[in-house]
């Protein structure tokens, strides 16, 4: 059995869909993200992970995103060695 503390979250960003909306911004609860200092191939300066050790894995950045720029993956320690999984 997997405990809680185990389990890190993360968030992927496909930089190349995201329109630089700030949505996520704005909704996520503990300030993990933040906006990127380059600019992507649509011309937008695209969302960034600031803050990945504050992530709880809410999912509420990937619900609200408009453009389906965001994955959130569980890393957890399965027989001492760390796997990562997609969640959302
Ligand atoms: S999963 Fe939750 S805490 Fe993590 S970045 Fe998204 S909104 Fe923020
Ligand atoms: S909500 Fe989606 S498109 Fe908007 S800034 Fe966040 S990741 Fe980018």
């Amino acid at each position: 059995m997997i405990s809680q503390k185990e389990v890190s979250y993360g968030i992927q960003i496909k930089e190349e869909k995201c329109k630089g909306c700030q949505i996520c911004i704005n909704f996520c609860p503990r300030g993990v993200l933040g906006i990127s200092k380059k600019i992507n191939k649509k011309g937008f300066y695209p969302v960034e992970v600031i803050h990945k050790e504050k992530c709880s894995g809410c999912g509420i950045c990937f619900l609200v995103c408009p453009d389906v720029a965001i994955e959130i993956y569980g890393e957890f320690d399965i027989n001492s060695k760390r796997k990562k999984s997609l969640i959302m």
